[in-house]
C-alpha cells in the first residue's frame, strides 16, 4: 500500500507564514487564516478557519463574555451561555442532540 501525503500547498484563505505549521510537514501541522476578532456589546469574538494536513475543516471560536460580578449568577450565566452557544451551532449544522459532556 502507498501513503500518498497530503498537500502541503495553502488554501487560499491560509495566513501561511508562522500561522502554518501544515506547510512544514509536522503530523499535527494546520493551516490557519488571519483571526477575526468581532467585538461585541457582551464581549469578544475570535474566529479563525482552521483545516489538518488531512483535509478536515474545522472553525475555532474564542469567545469572551461578560459575567456579573454576582458569583452565583456569574455561575448562572457561564451555563446558559455554553448551553445557547452549543444550540446555536446546533441549529447552525442542522443537528438536534444534546451534547455529551
Ligand atoms: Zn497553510
Amino acid at each position: 500500500m502507498i501513503r500518498q501525503r497530503p498537500p502541503r500547498d495553502c488554501p487560499a484563505w491560509c495566513a501561511g507564514g508562522h500561522l502554518c505549521t501544515a506547510q512544514y510537514g509536522y503530523p499535527g501541522g494546520e493551516h490557519r487564516s488571519h483571526p477575526i476578532t468581532v467585538r461585541t456589546g457582551y464581549g469578544v469574538l475570535v474566529c479563525t478557519r482552521v483545516q489538518n494536513r488531512a483535509g478536515r475543516g474545522r472553525l475555532e471560536i474564542r469567545l469572551q463574555v461578560d459575567l456579573s460580578r454576582n458569583e452565583v449568577r456569574a455561575g448562572a450565566q457561564a451555563v446558559l451561555v455554553a448551553e445557547e452557544v452549543d444550540a446555536a451551532v446546533r441549529r447552525a449544522l442542522g443537528q438536534s442532540t444534546s451534547a455529551t459532556a
